[in-house]
């Protein structure tokens, strides 16, 4: 890492807040309002998301539902790709295909549109946070089930501990900023 992408990775650390017991008591929220809002952060953020992807010929950002559309939506633009939306179950009103995978306490479904991505269409998928990689696996496997060949995962943040990459079929992954699950960030 250069001095120049350790400050990057600094100043993106400090805007980061955690919010203890949120939105249950136990859970650790990594808050990235903050670094939104910061012009310069975001456009860091946005730079280094993308940087890894930059010769990989990606055709289209598959952002998840809510703040993958945030980042993901940015990352395609600077890519210079398109964009498709990985969305909780319900919300697409066209014709599409669903995902189920289980969380700590039942289970979760998220959805494409089944003309979001045409085979053999290089894939990059983007979220704010891996956690357990149930959400990731999931939206890998929508993109899988429409053919996309998935060039990589994008986060923000990793909470490494729990280990969610391993969800994530072996395929590339890169997170800016990793953390322990305490809530404090390395
Ligand atoms: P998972 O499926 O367990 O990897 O959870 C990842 C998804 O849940 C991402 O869309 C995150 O935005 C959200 N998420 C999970 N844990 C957290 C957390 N501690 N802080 C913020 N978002 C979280």
């Amino acid at each position: 890492m250069t001095i120049q992408e350790r400050d990057v990775v600094e100043r993106l650390r400090s805007l980061i807040r955690d919010v203890p017991d949120f939105p249950r008591p136990g859970i650790v929220f990594k808050d990235i309002t903050l670094l939104l809002g910061d012009a310069v952060a975001f456009h860091a953020a946005i730079g280094a998301l993308a940087q890894p992807y930059v010769d990989q010929g990606v055709d289209i950002v598959a952002g998840i539902e809510s703040r993958g559309f945030i980042l993901g939506g940015a990352v395609a633009d600077r890519l210079g790709a398109g964009f498709a939306l990985v969305r909780k179950e319900g919300r697409l009103p066209s014709d599409r295909i669903s995902q189920a995978y289980t969380l700590e306490y039942g289970e979760a479904v998220i959805e494409m549109h089944s003309d979001a991505i045409a085979p053999g269409q290089r894939v990059l998928i983007v979220d704010d946070l891996l956690a357990t990689g149930g959400t990731a696996g999931a939206a890998g496997a929508l993109v899988d089930r429409l053919g996309g060949d998935i060039v990589g995962f994008a986060f923000l943040i990793e909470l490494s501990a729990l280990g969610g990459s391993a969800a994530l079929g072996g395929r590339p992954y890169t997170a800016l900023l990793r953390t322990k699950t305490d809530g404090g960030i390395r």
